[in-house]
């Protein structure tokens, strides 16, 4: 006769998962036939337990037996449940192999095949951060250029590897792994580690590489072409995957970043896209209109003062500004006008300015209709 699973686990049948699986923990170990070597009645109880355990633990097969018992995982009744995978063997050790296993199971992330896969696990080199300082019209038009800089790369006398050859760690026998075996009164508990020696590689290098002297790693110069696209300006960061240092364990490199500086225009002030010029006129090309030469980027270019144009007037050069490397679009170039005062007049400079002044105060007295004249005419009249 079939003892009752919930007997078997030493669970009341209000037990909850945690508690039915908790007691199979304990149960599994107390009964494991690697800590009773050669005894006959662990490997019965233990295939028992197991039994049990692969029921309770699965809430649909658990509910199927609270209902109908051991008759539900009969062979014979299987036919009634559509063979839904009930009744089938129990093979404690087909599932479960070492004891080991079971551990890993239990365990899981703290054992030691977890640790080891992340101490040889391929990482991403560390990235390369380096500035670089271009000239105006580099930045403006776009430059290659060939920068310098030094990173860590895989050593390529040896590959990497360190040495001439590669022989299996005689430490872990090219696992990469320590197996520790504690006793315990559960029976032993095997623990690994990440094998100190060589560092989970699972090989050694023999006859180290001189370049090296073993690392497999050697810090470089690195010479390497880089596009700056056309209007970059201070505070832009470029970056070059793949560029930077080696990683670690056949990980990918680490990547470039190049931060971009750069140097004022000698003449023209830019914000962003846009360029601005102060240009200074004279209080005659403004009245009488003229065309001026202003410098550019791309040159000398002329710009039409219309007549009667206000001193502090923002002229516009449109296009003529710099490239946005992020959409394509073109700024432009300004030119604020600065009225600009002579400070000393030579003699027929004075002269015919002072003819100017002249004019404009018979133009003004026509404008306010002698308004001087007829306050003058007040007073005397008052007077006599
Ligand atoms: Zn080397
Ligand atoms: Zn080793």
């Amino acid at each position: 006769m079939k003892r009752d699973y919930y007997e078997v686990l030493g669970v009341n049948r209000n037990a909850s998962l945690e508690e039915i699986k908790k007691s199979y923990r304990k149960l599994a170990r107390q009964y494991h036939p690697d800590a009773n070597p050669g005894n006959k009645d662990t490997i019965e109880k233990f295939k028992e337990i197991n039994e049990a355990y692969q029921v309770l633990s699965d809430s649909e097969k658990r509910a199927t037996y609270d209902r109908f018992g051991h008759a539900a995982f009969d062979s014979r009744a299987q036919a009634g449940y559509g063979g839904a995978g009930f009744g089938q063997d129990f093979d404690p050790f087909g599932d479960f192999g070492s004891f080991g296993d079971i551990f890993d199971m239990f365990f899981g992330s703290s054992t030691g095949s977890r640790r080891r896969e992340s101490a040889s696990r391929p990482t991403k080199g560390a990235s390369v951060n380096i500035d670089v300082t271009l000239e105006f019209e580099e930045a403006a038009f776009g430059v290659e250029k060939e920068i310098e800089y030094s990173r860590v790369e895989i050593c390529k006398e040896c590959q990497g590897v360190g040495g001439k050859k590669k022989v299996a760690c005689p430490h872990c026998r090219g696992t990469g792994e320590i197996k520790h075996t504690q006793t315990s009164i559960f029976g032993s508990i095997v623990t690994s580690r990440v094998c100190n020696f060589c560092r989970g590689k699972g090989y050694i290098a023999e006859d180290t590489c001189q370049k090296c002297h073993g690392s497999g790693k050697m810090k470089t110069t690195r010479k390497l072409k880089l596009k700056f696209p056309a209007g970059v300006d201070s505070g832009y960061r470029l970056r070059v995957s793949g560029e930077g240092e080696a990683g670690d364990n056949d990980g990918p490199a680490g990547d470039l970043y190049v931060s971009i500086t750069v140097k004022p225009h000698k003449i023209l002030d830019r914000k962003g896209k846009n360029l601005f010029f102060d240009a200074e006129v004279t209080y005659t090309q403004l009245v009488l209109g003229d065309e001026i030469e202003v410098p550019t980027i791309q040159g000398m270019e002329k710009i039409k003062i219309s007549p009667g144009t206000d001193a502090h007037s923002v002229l516009k050069l449109r296009g003529k500004g710099l490239v946005d490397p992020s959409n394509g679009s073109r700024g432009d170039q300004f030119i604020q006008l600065k009225l600009s005062i002579p400070r000393r007049l030579t003699g027929e400079y004075k002269k015919l300015m002072e003819q100017l002044a002249e004019l404009e105060g018979q133009e003004k007295n026509k404008k306010t209709g002698g308004i001087f004249e007829r306050i003058k005419e007040a007073f005397t009249s008052t007077e006599g």
